[in-house]
């Protein structure tokens, strides 16, 4: 990882099917989509939606459950049937209002990629789009929720007395402060400096609690530890899994502070 990057990853404009019968719900889709971006192509219901999906080429789909003539669980089945003569998968994220228990494994058992609960939350929705999205740009990653990090949007808020102002700005801070912070750890290794190692992983874990990265975290303490132990014979191995960790999470806290601009 070159620590003086600090990139914001190039965002992809999508072209989006957006079936969905509320006008409410329409008009936040469309509104959040198109100020990223995004095209939409607008299904009122099932059967629209079937046909705009044969007729152009969409990057995603974002299906009602609920409508009327035919519902988002039929119009996922007859297009993952059009789609059995072609090589393509294209996402398809569920939208629900009915937040029951067992409804994300019915959504994913009847062909659909991920799902999101109604009212549209529209961190969820975009970040939900860019996970979907940027996997299958990237098909050498895994497909393991690990490598989309667990980075949680809702704990930095909660940490940030729900102000995305604040929030922003300890992103930005965290952005600012890691690259140093690695750098010093791997100084601190290079020259056998347990001191130096435990302030520079204390406070970058500090910073890390804010996002709820568990492997990130989990780094940094175990460098804090080997650093208190004085044995810094692994201390290089553990930086690499910590260097690591936070490139992977750097894209969704990216993701975070784009969606509220
Ligand atoms: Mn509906």
């Amino acid at each position: 990882m070159n620590a003086c990057q600090v990139t914001v990853p190039e965002r992809r404009k999508l072209h989006i099917l957006l079936a969905e019968d509320n006008q409410i719900n329409q008009r936040v889709a469309q509104t959040v989509l198109e100020k990223r971006g995004h095209t939409v192509a607008l299904a009122t219901n099932g059967r629209e939606a079937i046909e705009l999906f044969a007729r152009e080429r969409f990057d995603v789909v974002l299906m009602d459950v609920q409508m009327p003539e035919v519902n988002g669980f039929e119009a996922t089945a007859a297009i993952r049937q059009q789609e059995q003569a072609t090589a393509l998968h294209i996402p398809i994220v569920a939208m629900t209002a009915y937040a029951m228990k067992g409804d994300r494994e019915r959504c994913l058992g009847a062909g659909m990629d991920a799902y999101i609960s109604k009212p549209i939350n529209a961190e969820e929705l975009l970040r939900t789009i860019e996970r979907l999205t940027s996997n299958a740009a990237e098909s050498d990653k895994e497909h393991t929720s690990q490598s989309d990090t667990d980075f949680e949007a809702s704990v930095l808020l909660a940490h940030a007395d729900e102000d995305f102002e604040l929030a922003r700005e300890l992103v930005t801070m965290f952005f600012e402060d890691s690259p140093k912070l690695l750098l010093e750890i791997r100084s601190a290794i290079e020259s056998n400096n347990s001191e130096g190692l435990e302030r520079a992983a204390h406070a970058l874990k500090g910073g890390l609690g804010y996002f709820s990265n568990g492997r990130a975290v989990a780094a940094a303490l175990k460098l804090q530890q080997l650093s208190e132990r004085g044995d810094l014979t692994h201390a290089q191995e553990t930086l690499n899994e910590l260097e690591e960790a936070i490139t992977l999470l750097k894209p969704s806290l990216s993701e975070f502070v784009e969606a509220y601009v």
